[in-house]
């Protein structure tokens, strides 16, 4: 079996600049259903999870980014986006991912516990065009749990059980010691710096302090930050 260590887990949209679809019911409504029940079965494990779901955002490329960066620089062995998909006609879960490796088999893995549920198997999708599969250095799935639009889909659609599914998928994979207290991280939140921020702005965005950024960074001179600087905000 694989081992993992630390899991970055990414609740697809939810932010500024970055929403979801919106069809019988909300993408964002939806990933976020299913992400926190994810990040609460992974609690009692004795892995640790990264949600790198940003509070904010200035700009969708900033959202992306963000998420990437939570995932890379909190060292995560493997990143999972939650989303759902919209297509008129459209039905069923899909993984995407760059196929051949360890991702591939994770999702086939999370697809065919899905496909119990009773949600029709779509497949894998070798997708290399995706920011957050791109640019994260591990290897990264994105799952498409479901049509957010599909009457068939969503009639009786239990985002819980969509996140039993997904836990179990990866548990056939990964070695996971089950029902242990767990050393649970807190939310890690990086922010790239823009032109035109200073350490006060972003604090007051993030509803922190400039304290907490200057000891979260080691920040020696306050006024001085760079554009393009990933600050840890959280
Ligand atoms: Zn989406």
């Amino acid at each position: 079996m694989e081992k993992l260590n630390t899991l970055a887990i990414d609740i697809g949209h939810n932010v500024n600049f970055d929403t979801g679809a919106i069809g019988i019911r909300k993408e964002d409504e939806l990933n976020m259903e299913v992400g926190k029940e994810l990040i609460d079965k992974f609690k009692a494990t004795n892995i640790n999870v990264i949600n790198c779901t940003p509070y904010n955002a200035i700009s969708l490329h900033d959202s992306l980014n963000q998420r990437v960066v939570a995932a890379n620089k909190g060292k995560a062995d493997f990143f999972l986006s939650i989303h759902h998909n919209s297509c008129p006609g459209g039905r069923g879960a899909e993984g995407l991912c760059l196929t051949g490796g360890i991702a591939e088999q994770v999702g086939i893995s999370i697809l065919n516990e899905i496909e119990e549920l009773g949600l029709y198997n779509r497949g894998i999708k070798n997708r290399r065009d995706l920011f957050v599969i791109n640019q994260t250095i591990m290897p990264a799935l994105l799952i498409e749990c479901a049509f957010c639009d599909s009457e068939s889909d969503m009639n009786g659609y239990n985002p819980e059980r969509v996140a039993g599914a997904i836990f179990n998928g990866i548990c056939n994979v990964f070695d996971i010691e089950k029902d242990l207290s767990g050393s649970f991280n807190e939310n890690q939140v990086y922010y790239n710096v823009v032109k035109g921020d200073t350490l006060y702005k972003i604090a007051q965005k993030f509803n922190t302090t400039v304290e907490s950024l200057v000891e979260l960074n080691g920040i020696k001179d306050e006024n001085l930050i760079y554009v393009g600087e990933d600050l840890r905000i959280k």
